[in-house]
């Protein structure tokens, strides 16, 4: 009998030391034999997006900060609600467009 390598549920190839270890599709879990997480690349680009993510928030005008002062703080919070708004407005307004027969 020939067993094939495709482990069972629950099981992952490392990408570090190449041993199958148990895991529960996290990418963050850790190798029973070798103690790095069983990701790989797969976690290397979860943690590089997640961190475009947060990069692409914190450049957004009105993104309000621990350092912002209550000025500001304000200031942004109104940009936010204007910025709401104006989105709303243009999506009811494509709406219309597409709702006129003709
Ligand atoms: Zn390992």
């Amino acid at each position: 009998m020939v067993l094939l390598p495709l482990g069972t549920m629950g099981e992952k190839k490392c990408p570090h030391c190449g041993e199958w270890s148990n895991w529960n599709q996290q990418f963050t879990d850790i190798c029973d034999h070798c103690g790095k997480t069983l990701g790989g690349r797969d976690l290397v680009y979860q943690e590089k997006r997640a961190a475009q993510e947060q990069e692409n928030k914190e450049n957004w005008i009105f993104y309000i900060k621990e350092t912002d002062s209550d000025f500001v703080k304000g200031m942004k919070n109104a940009g936010n609600f204007f910025y709401t708004v104006y989105i709303s407005i243009i999506t009811f307004i494509a709406w219309l467009i597409a709702a006129l027969p003709g």
